[in-house]
Formats: C-alpha cells, structure tokens, sequence
C-alpha cells in the first residue's frame, strides 16, 4: 500500500512538505504526525498509526470499564494464601468485593505478583476479554 511518494513525504519533515505549498491553513492546524494528521490527512504512517490505535484502545477501554468486572474473591484468596494480600489497600479491595474487579485491573493485579490471570481466574476471565473483542 502507498506509492513510494507517500513513503518518501513521511520519512521526511513535514516542513518540506508544507514548505511547497507555503504556510497555509493546513500547517496551521495539523503540526505533528499523530491522531489529527491520521484522520484529517489520512496519513498512515508509523507514528499516525500507533496513535490513532492508542486512543481507540484506550476510548474502548474507558467505555467497557462498567461492565467488564470479575469476581475477586479467587484472586483474594490466592493472594491471602500466598502472604501477598497486604499489597493491594485494604479499600481496594473493599471496592472489588463491592463492585467486582473490573477485566483490565484483574489482568494487571495477576501479572504483577506472577500468574496469568485465567490461572486465577479461569473461564470467566477469558469470557469477558472475548466480550470485549466481539464489541
Ligand atoms: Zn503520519
């Protein structure tokens, strides 16, 4: 994909670029490769693409963040019987048996003291990220 044109426009400052054209609007507006210049140039280069994915996935993130939530008690109790329990606040984990543990936090909790999280939490862990894939 992309003419070796394209190619050669985004491995070189956007200066030279907009330098052609004079310093018109566009410049203006659109400064830096990232999420702007990947919507409204289309660009599609590196730095555009990983951007435009960043915010996506943190947008998914913050909408799912409501419903994706696990039961913590295996976690708890992994951790109670391992001497780790100390290291989440005892508010945290208040708030987890309250309103569950949402996917991403279980995924980080479990990566921190060493387990993959379906070993904590099984079929349920693997149910809600599929959730998250299918939406
Ligand atoms: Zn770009």
């Amino acid at each position: 994909m992309g003419s070796s044109i394209r190619k050669k426009e985004t491995m070189t400052n956007t200066d030279s670029t907009t330098n052609k054209r004079g310093r018109g609007a566009l410049r203006k507006e659109i400064t830096e490769h990232g999420v702007s210049m990947y919507v409204r140039r289309g660009c599609r280069c590196d730095i555009c693409r990983s951007a435009r994915y960043q915010q996506q996935k943190s947008y998914r993130k913050r909408s799912d963040e409501v419903k994706l939530r696990l039961d913590p008690t295996p976690l708890l109790q992994r951790l109670e019987a391992t001497g780790d329990l100390a290291e989440i606040h005892r508010n945290k984990r208040q708030q987890w048996l309250k309103n569950g543990i949402d996917v991403y936090w279980a995924d980080y909790w479990c990566i921190k003291f060493g387990y993959h999280p379906s070993e904590i939490f099984g079929a349920a862990f693997y149910q809600l990220t599929n959730e998250e894939e299918a939406a």
